[in-house]
C-alpha cells in the first residue's frame, strides 16, 4: 500500500466509524500510547485526550455536537521511520478543520484536530476583502477615516463592547486583530501610553532572543529585511505600527482597576480608569492579557531599605550608563541577570552575578538550529509557511514533547561540551531541565531557569563577570550578604529575580475568590521543580475556558500569541453569535497559586 492510501484509507474508514457513531470502532482505529490533540474543532476547549479510551472519551461527549464530515488528506503524505505524516481537512456542524496526522503500524499515533473558521463568519481576507470605498455618488457619504472615529466615539461610551483585553502587549494586540477581523466590537485596555511601550519599558540592551520566523504576528509578517532577533525598541515600534493599521480600539494610559461578573446578565462590570477618568465597561467576554511574567518579585532581604546606592529590579533597570566603573551585583541567573550583566559590562562597570541555584543556558546557534527545520530562512525556502509550521509544532502533544527533547539537548551537550566545561570551570551550576529535556520543556513547565546566551556566559566563564554562588542573606549599607558571610560591595543591586504568579495579578483585578476559582495559570502539571502536578495536558487556563464563564487567558511569546489567538478568537466569535459551545472536559482546579 502507498503512503497515500495508507493516510487516505484511515481517514475515510476513521470518516465512516464517525458518521455511523461507532465510537468504538473509531477508538480501535488509535494504536496503544496515542494522543489526540484538539483545538477548540470538536471539544470548544483546548485538550489533549490520550491511550483509546481518551479517544473514545472525547468521541462519545462531543460527536453528536461537532457531526464531522469529510475527513480527507490535502497533500501527498510523508513516510520516515515507520511513521506516516498526513495533512488533512475536514468540515464540522459549525466551521472548517485541519489537522495532522501521524500514523504508525497503520493506526493513528497522534492526531492533531483545529478549527480553522466558523462557517458563515469567514475573516474578510483576500477575495472576500473588503473594497474600503462604495464607488458611486451618495449623499451624506461617511470616509473609513470618519467610520474610525465614530467607533472610537462610541465604543466604551455609548455602545459596549462585547470583549475587553486587558493588556496591549504583544497577546492583546494579536488578539485584538484577529477579532477585528471577525467583528466582535473589542477594546484593549493598556496601562501604558502606547502600545509596544511593554517592550520599550525593558532593559535597554533587550532584543528576542527568538528569531525572526517565529516572530509573525497574524496577517502581517515581518518584512524581508527585518533583522534575525529583533531589538526591543524596534519591535515597540512594528506593535505599535500594528495596532494602528489593524484598527484595533487601544486605550492607552487606561488601567484596570476591578472586575466583577454578574452572573444574570452574563456580563462584566469591569471599572477601568483611562487617562484618570473612571469609565465602567459591561463586556461579555473579559481577556486578561498581562504578560507571562506577572508582577515583579523581589525577595524580602534584611536590610534592604538600608542600601546606600541604586536597587531595583530588573524590569526597572534602566540601562548600565550610569554605573560605568561602579560595582553592580546582579542578584539571579537567568535570562535578564545574564543580559544586564552582558550590558553592564559593557559599559565598563565590575560586575559579580550571584546565582543561588542551577539555570539552564543554550547557545543562541544552537537553539537555532533546533528550530531550523521549522522557522528558519532554509524552512522558508523549502516552502514551510508559518501556518504550517506553527501546526506540526502544536501536532506534537506536550507528554511526548521530553522524549523529542531530549536527544535535541543531549546532542546539544555533546557539541558545546567545551563550552559548558568552561562554565563549570568558572563554577557555573549547569542544568538540563529536571528530566534533561532543556529550554522548551523549562519554559512550557516553569515560564524561568533559563538563559538563551548572546555573549553573556562567555563573559561568566573568563571571569569578566565575577560569579558569587549562594544565597544573599542580607542587604547593608554598601553591600551585598551571602549566607556564607561573603560581603559583595556594590553601588548597584540589581534583583533579576524573576516575577510572582499570574494569578495574584489577576486576583488584583478579579479579586482573590474569583482568581482561586480559576486557579493557576500557565505550567502543564509535569511534577518537575515549580509545575507541580497532576498532569493537565494543556497550559492551565490559556486560551480556553475557565471556572469563571467569561474570562479567558491570553498570551505568551509571540509564537503562542499568533497561533493560539486564531482560537481564542473563534471561541469568543461564537458565543458572540450564539453558536453552542459545548466545552468538553473543562479542567479542573488543581492550585490556586
Ligand atoms: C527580559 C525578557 C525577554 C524576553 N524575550 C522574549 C523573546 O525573545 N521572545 C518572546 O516572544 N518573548 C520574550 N519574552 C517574554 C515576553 O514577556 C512575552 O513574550 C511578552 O511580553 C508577553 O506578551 P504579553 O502580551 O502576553 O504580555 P506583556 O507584553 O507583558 O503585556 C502585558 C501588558 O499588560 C499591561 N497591564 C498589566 N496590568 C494591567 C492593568 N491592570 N491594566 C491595564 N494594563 C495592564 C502591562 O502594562 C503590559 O503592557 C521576554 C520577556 C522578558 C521579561
Amino acid at each position: 500500500m502507498t503512503v497515500t492510501t495508507s493516510a487516505g484509507t484511515w481517514l475515510r474508514d476513521f470518516q465512516d466509524a464517525l458518521t455511523e457513531r461507532d465510537v468504538d470502532r473509531a477508538a480501535a482505529m488509535f494504536g496503544p500510547g496515542c494522543f489526540w490533540r484538539d483545538l477548540v474543532a470538536f471539544s470548544w476547549n483546548i485538550v489533549t485526550v490520550e491511550g483509546q479510551d481518551g479517544v473514545a472519551d472525547l468521541l462519545r461527549s462531543t460527536l453528536e455536537s461537532a457531526d464531522p464530515t469529510g475527513f480527507r488528506i490535502t497533500e501527498v503524505p510523508t513516510e520516515a521511520d515507520g511513521v506516516t505524516e498526513a495533512w488533512l481537512e475536514f468540515e464540522t456542524a459549525v466551521g472548517r478543520g485541519s489537522g495532522y496526522l501521524r500514523l504508525r503500524d497503520g493506526r493513528a499515533w497522534t492526531l492533531l484536530t483545529t478549527l480553522e473558521e466558523l462557517t458563515g463568519y469567514e475573516e474578510p481576507l483576500s477575495e472576500r476583502r473588503p473594497k474600503g470605498v462604495a464607488h458611486g455618488a451618495y449623499r451624506d457619504r461617511r470616509t473609513w477615516l470618519e467610520g474610525r472615529e465614530s467607533e472610537a466615539a462610541e465604543l466604551g461610551y455609548t455602545r459596549q463592547p462585547e470583549v475587553v483585553i486587558v493588556g496591549g502587549g504583544q497577546g492583546g494586540i494579536a488578539l485584538a486583530a484577529r477579532l477585528r477581523q471577525l467583528g466582535v466590537p473589542t477594546i484593549v485596555v493598556e496601562r501604558n501610553e502606547r502600545p509596544g511601550d511593554s517592550w520599550r519599558k525593558r532593559y535597554k540592551s533587550l532584543a528576542l532572543h527568538d528569531p525572526v520566523w517565529y516572530d509573525h504576528l497574524p496577517y502581517l509578517d515581518f518584512p524581508k529585511n527585518w533583522p534575525v532577533f529583533s531589538p526591543k525598541d524596534k519591535i515597540g515600534d512594528w506593535l505599535e505600527m500594528y495596532a494602528k493599521v489593524m484598527e484595533l480600539n487601544y486605550w492607552g494610559s487606561t488601567v484596570a482597576r476591578s472586575a466583577s461578573y454578574d452572573e444574570v446578565s452574563g456580563t462584566w462590570e469591569l471599572v477601568v480608569e483611562r487617562a484618570g477618568e473612571p469609565i465602567t465597561l459591561r463586556p461579555r467576554q473579559l481577556v486578561l492579557a498581562l504578560g507571562v511574567s506577572g508582577r515583579p518579585n523581589i525577595p524580602e532581604i534584611p536590610g534592604r531599605q538600608r542600601f546606600r546606592g541604586d536597587q531595583h529590579h530588573s524590569s526597572q533597570h534602566p540601562g548600565p550608563d550610569a554605573y560605568a566603573g561602579r560595582r553592580a551585583v546582579v542578584i539571579g541567573s537567568n535570562n535578564s541577570a545574564h543580559d544586564v550583566c552582558a550590558a553592564l559590562w559593557e559599559a565598563g562597570a565590575e560586575v559579580t552575578m550571584v546565582q543561588r541555584s542551577s539555570t539552564h543556558i543554550v547557545r543562541s546557534e544552537s537553539l537555532m538550529e533546533s528550530l531550523a527545520d521549522l522557522y528558519s530562512e532554509q524552512a522558508v525556502a523549502a516552502g514551510m509557511t508559518t501556518w504550517k509550521a506553527d501546526m506540526v509544532f502544536a501536532s506534537l502533544p506536550y507528554r511526548l514533547l521530553p522524549e523529542v527533547q531530549k536527544p535535541v539537548y543531549d546532542a546539544i551537550r555533546e557539541r558545546d561540551a567545551d563550552y559548558y566545561a568552561r562554565l563549570e570551570k568558572a563554577g557555573f551550576e549547569l542544568d538540563f531541565g529536571d528530566d534533561g529535556s532543556g529550554l522548551f520543556m523549562k519554559y512550557l513547565r516553569r515560564g524561568s531557569g533559563y538563559y538563551i546566551d548572546v555573549g553573556a556566559a562567555g563573559l561568566v566563564a573568563d571571569g569578566s563577570i565575577a560569579l558569587a554562588r549562594g544565597q544573599v542573606v542580607e542587604i547593608t549599607e554598601t553591600a551585598a550578604v551571602l549566607a556564607d558571610g561573603t560581603a559583595l560591595e556594590a553601588d548597584l543591586i540589581v534583583y533579576a529575580t524573576g516575577y510572582g504568579s499570574m494569578n495574584r495579578l489577576a486576583a488584583g483585578i478579579l479579586g482573590e475568590q474569583v482568581a482561586d476559582r480559576v486557579g493557576k495559570v500557565w505550567g502543564l502539571g509535569s511534577d518537575t521543580t515549580r509545575d507541580p502536578g497532576p498532569w493537565e495536558g494543556e497550559e492551565r487556563n490559556m486560551w480556553k475556558p475557565t471556572r469563571q464563564p467569561g474570562l479567558w487567558f491570553h498570551g505568551g511569546n509571540l509564537h503562542q500569541s499568533r497561533y493560539y489567538s486564531r482560537y481564542l478568537s473563534l471561541q469568543l466569535k461564537a458565543r458572540a453569535e450564539g453558536i453552542p459551545t459545548p466545552v468538553y472536559a473543562l479542567a479542573e482546579v488543581h492550585h490556586t497559586d
